[in-house]
Order: C-alpha cells, then sequence, then structure tokens
C-alpha cells in the first residue's frame, strides 16, 4: 500500500453536494482541503443516481436537475482549486488533531 502525505488542513470524506458545499466554505475560510470519494466522479447521490431528475427543494432554485446542481457546485470551488482523491473509499482514521492519517483502499494520506 502506498503512501500520498497532504499537508492540508480540512479532508472532507466523500464528494457529494454536502461535502462540495464544505469545500465552498473552507476556501471561504481559507482553509485548505481535499475531497475524497469512493466513486470516480464527484456529486455523490445526485451525480451516480439521478443526474437528470429536477430537485425542487434547493434554495434559489424553482427547479434544477440532480446533474446541473453538482455542476454549479463544482462551479462554485473552481476558484479554490480543489484536489480530489476519487476511487478511494476512506477505511480508516488514527492519530490526533493535528497529525492524523487516513487510510484508503488504495493509499494513505
Ligand atoms: C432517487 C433519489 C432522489 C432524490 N431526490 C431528492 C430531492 O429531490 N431533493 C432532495 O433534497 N434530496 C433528494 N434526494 C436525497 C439527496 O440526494 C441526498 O440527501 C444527498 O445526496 C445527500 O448529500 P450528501 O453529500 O450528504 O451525501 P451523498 O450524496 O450520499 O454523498 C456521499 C458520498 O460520500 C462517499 N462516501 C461515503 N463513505 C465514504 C468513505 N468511507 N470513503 C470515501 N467516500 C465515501 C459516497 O461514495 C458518496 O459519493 C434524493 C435521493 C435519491 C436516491
Amino acid at each position: 500500500m502506498g503512501q500520498t502525505p497532504l499537508d492540508i488542513d480540512v479532508a472532507i470524506i466523500g464528494a457529494g453536494p454536502t461535502a462540495l458545499f464544505a469545500a465552498f466554505e473552507c476556501g471561504m475560510l481559507k482553509l485548505s482541503c481535499v475531497l475524497i470519494d469512493a466513486l470516480g466522479e464527484i456529486g455523490g447521490q445526485c451525480a451516480a443516481l439521478y443526474p437528470e431528475k429536477p430537485i425542487y427543494d434547493i434554495p434559489g432554485h424553482p427547479s434544477i436537475e440532480g446533474g446541473a446542481l453538482i455542476a454549479a457546485l463544482d462551479a462554485q470551488i473552481a476558484p479554490f482549486d480543489v484536489p480530489r482523491l476519487l476511487g478511494q473509499r476512506v477505511e480508516k482514521l488514527s492519530g490526533t488533531r493535528g497529525a492524523f492519517t487516513l487510510e484508503t483502499d488504495k493509499a494513505t494520506s
């Protein structure tokens, strides 16, 4: 198993809509972050299960398809250039605040 040391403030496990907005908030707070997802693409359920289904409960959007919502969230974090580790399932978290290790099924970060 290889190792990928990352010097970042926040590791966000998952890259669904919640995680993407968390990455935006990290950027606004000037915290560096990384998105890690077991799937090969960002977007969680919206992208993987219903990219063409309209969603009606997103503030400011009377109707938006799942895929379009993810594209908008992706565009919103673009200025922060957030790295993504996709296709990697996080399986273990160890260590303490300030120096922790995440183990994935592909590497340790
Ligand atoms: C068919 C369908 C229709 C829906 N319609 C609506 C709707 O109209 N309106 C609405 O508000 N909600 C709807 N939902 C619910 C909505 O999709 C979810 O509430 C939303 O996706 C949750 O976002 P999330 O980012 O918290 O999690 P998710 O979208 O579930 O994303 C979690 C991500 O984390 C990753 N992950 C989990 N564990 C690990 C790990 N250990 N390591 C690495 N990656 C990991 C997963 O691979 C996934 O990509 C619908 C859901 C479905 C299935």
